[in-house]
C-alpha cells in the first residue's frame, strides 16, 4: 500500500470529508444500508469504517477482498466470483432480469424508450458489497494499485466484448474530470487512475483534460434524476485544444449511479462531433436509476 504521489498524507488520505461528495459516482451506498459492526469507532461513519476495515486487509500480495495472502491484487477467486459477467443493457450496462434472454441485441426499457446520449456501456460489476470496498479504498484510502487492476479488467472485459460484440477500440479515453477542489482534497483523480492503465493496455492514447470541468456542482446524492441533470448542465466542456470530431471516445469513471454525470459528460462529447461514446465504469449500481 502506498500513498500516490503529490497526495495529502495521513488523515486527510484515510479519512474522507463527512459531508455528501459533488457528485454521483461519489456516494457510496445510496441504496444500501449500513451493517452494524462491533469493530466499528464510536462516532465513525458506516463509510469510514468500511474503508478502515478494508484497508487492514491491504497488506502486500493480499487480496483486496478476501486477505487471502497471494500473488494479485485481487485474488483469482475473488474476481472469478464478484465480477463475474452478468447480462447486461448493451447501451447502459444495467443488469437485465432473466428473462431477457442472451445476445448483443438486449437493451433494457430505459434504454429503448429513451437512447441515452451515449452508445455502450462496459463495466465490471455491481456497486455493492464486498466488491464496492474496491473503489472506496481506491479514493478513499489512495491505494493506487486497485487503480491498475481495475484498469487491466477493464480493457480485459473490452477486449471480450470486441470478440462478442465487435466492439472496436476507441480513439482516446478520457476521465470523468474532478473539480479543482476535489481534486486538491484528495490529490488524484481516481478515473485517470484508472483510465491510464487501461489505455496502456489496450494500446490507445489517453487525453487527461479532454474533458474540463467547468464548475463545481453541489452534491448529486440528495437530488432526484431530474435536478441531477438540471445540476450539471454545463458542467462539462471539452477541453481547451482537443478535437473529438468523428471520434470513438471511451469515458472512464470508477462508479455509475443514475447515469447522469456520465450521460452529460457523453452528450458534451457528442455536441462536439463524436462519433461514438463508449462508458468504461468500474462498478455500476445495479438498481433503477
Ligand atoms: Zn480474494
Ligand atoms: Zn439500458
Amino acid at each position: 500500500m502506498r500513498a500516490p504521489a503529490g497526495a495529502a498524507t495521513g488523515s486527510q488520505v484515510y479519512a474522507p470529508t463527512a459531508g455528501p461528495a459533488a457528485d454521483g459516482p461519489d456516494v457510496p451506498h445510496a441504496a444500501v444500508a449500513p451493517v452494524p459492526c462491533p469493530q466499528a469507532r464510536p462516532g465513525e461513519s458506516a463509510l469510514r469504517h468500511h474503508a478502515r476495515r478494508l484497508l487492514r486487509t491491504l497488506l502486500p500480495a493480499a487480496c483486496a477482498l478476501c486477505g487471502t495472502v497471494q500473488d494479485e491484487t485481487v485474488c483469482a477467486g475473488c474476481a472469478l466470483e464478484l465480477l463475474a459477467p452478468l447480462p447486461r443493457c448493451r447501451c447502459c450496462a444495467r443488469p437485465l432480469g432473466r428473462s431477457a434472454g442472451p445476445g448483443a441485441a438486449s437493451l433494457c426499457a430505459q434504454c429503448r424508450y429513451e437512447p441515452p446520449p451515449f452508445d455502450d456501456a462496459l463495466v465490471l460489476g455491481d456497486y455493492a458489497r464486498p466488491q464496492d470496498g474496491l473503489v472506496l479504498a481506491l479514493k478513499f484510502g489512495g491505494v493506487l494499485p486497485l487503480a491498475d487492476w481495475l484498469g487491466g479488467e477493464l480493457a480485459r472485459r473490452w477486449q471480450a466484448e470486441s470478440g462478442r460484440s465487435g466492439l472496436a477500440l476507441p480513439d482516446v479515453l478520457a476521465p470523468i474530470p474532478l473539480s479543482a477542489q476535489r481534486l486538491a482534497e484528495r490529490g488524484f483523480n481516481q478515473s485517470w487512475e484508472i483510465a491510464r492503465p487501461l489505455a496502456r493496455r489496450l494500446g490507445v492514447r489517453a487525453a487527461p483534460t479532454l474533458l474540463a470541468r467547468l464548475r463545481d456542482t453541489p452534491a448529486q446524492a440528495t437530488l432526484d434524476l431530474p435536478a441531477r441533470q438540471a445540476n450539471l448542465q454545463d458542467a462539462f466542456g471539452l477541453g481547451a485544444s482537443h478535437d473529438v470530431a468523428g471520434q470513438h471516445v471511451g469515458l472512464v469513471d470508477d462508479v455509475m449511479t443514475s447515469g447522469a454525470t456520465l450521460g452529460e459528460a457523453a452528450r458534451v462529447l457528442k455536441a462536439n462531433g463524436a462519433a461514438r461514446v463508449t462508458l468504461v465504469v468500474a462498478l455500476r449500481t445495479p438498481g433503477p436509476a
